[in-house]
């Protein structure tokens, strides 16, 4: 058998390149397509402690895109997406009630959904979205999780417009220890960036900060999904909570672990994620000014105005260990 060799994050850096850029001002981040066209490449997770109305109206104000998640009634996610004249999202599954949901979505607005699986080569999604394509002709169809080419081949050919690429990445995700299945983000990022068919690419799941975003980007992908870097913020659902050592706190977890599963159908049947919690970090607004700002630096390294320039130019290298320990900032330990 042959096995192959494969990049995360931290492999790899990206090579600085000469630069006329006087400003990030003259860096634009607008990435995407007529039917999800966005100035910011980053949507926030369709996660109960990650994206409800506040979170995506607030995504939406800095031109990014909030997925409302589907853990709920229909009435209630109706009630989430009906706020305010952000553009609205909505996560749907792939069998149960999805086209009763898809159909109460549709009425009451929704023209993004987003199919919404841990294992997205599957035949439930190619005959979900064959219903969504016969029932609406002018919804724009996001669909996933999928890790390798040729899964993102099959999900454009059946239908999808954008495809959330990454499995067993995510913080909270357990699918690598449970299951022994997954490939680096990055990797299958980089794998599904060679493909010659039109969905647009979603890089989701290990995200860690700004510079995973801009090597993501540099490895192909039109957007970045995020759940941890949004979540413990006003924000995001759930509230505030303070430990005994006066520290604040808020959940943080997997929809697939058990005390997701517990709230949502009333029992845990798999576990593939785990519940934690996070530091309180205030309002996800500086967060989100940050990680802008941050990403146009990101292209200005290598030169770059636009995502399209960025994608042609960028030049990643592989780093050693040592490369790694002296990329994290590090002080001599004098004694
Ligand atoms: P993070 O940005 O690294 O925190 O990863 C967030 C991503 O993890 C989400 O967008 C989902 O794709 C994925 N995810 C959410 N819940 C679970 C889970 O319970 N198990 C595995 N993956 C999950």
């Amino acid at each position: 058998m042959n096995i192959r060799k494969v990049i995360s994050f931290d492999d790899v850096l990206l090579s600085p390149q000469e630069s006329s850029i006087i400003s990030r001002q003259e860096v634009d981040l607008s990435s995407g397509r007529e039917n999800l066209k966005l100035s910011l490449p980053i949507i926030s997770s369709p996660m109960d402690t990650v994206t409800e109305t506040g979170m995506a109206s607030t995504m939406n104000l800095f031109g990014g895109l909030g997925v409302i998640h589907r853990y709920n009634s229909i009435e209630e996610q109706i009630e989430m997406c009906s706020v305010g004249g952000w553009r609205r999202a909505a996560a749907i599954g792939a069998s149960g009630d999805f086209i009763e949901r898809s159909q109460a979505l549709y009425n009451a607005g929704i023209r993004i959904f987003c199919l919404d699986v841990a294992h997205g080569h599957h035949v439930l999604i190619k005959e979900a979205i064959g219903e969504l394509k016969n029932f609406f002709t002018d919804i724009t169809i996001v669909a996933g999780n999928v890790a390798t080419l040729d899964a993102f081949n099959d999900l454009s050919d059946w239908g999808a417009d954008a495809v959330r690429v990454g499995i067993g990445g995510g913080s909270i995700c357990s699918t690598r220890i449970q299951t022994g299945h997954g490939i680096p983000t990055l990797q299958s990022v980089l794998d599904c960036s060679a493909s010659d068919r039109n969905a647009m690419l979603i890089a989701d799941g290990g995200i860690k900060n700004s510079g995973d975003i801009v090597k993501a980007i540099a490895a192909g992908a039109d957007f970045v999904m995020l759940g941890s870097l949004l979540a413990g913020t006003d924000e995001s659902p759930g509230s505030v909570f303070e430990s005994s050592n006066g520290k604040k706190y808020k959940v943080y977890r997997g929809m697939a672990s058990v005390e997701a599963q517990v709230d949502w159908r009333g029992e845990a049947r798999s576990l593939e994620g785990i519940s934690t919690t996070i530091p309180y970090k205030g309002s996800v607004k500086p967060i989100l000014d940050a990680l802008r700002q941050n990403i146009k630096s990101g292209l200005s390294y290598s030169g770059a105005r636009s995502i399209s320039e960025f994608q042609s130019k960028a030049k990643f290298i592989l780093q050693t260990t040592a490369g790694q320990l002296e990329s994290n900032t590090h002080i001599l330990n004098v004694k």
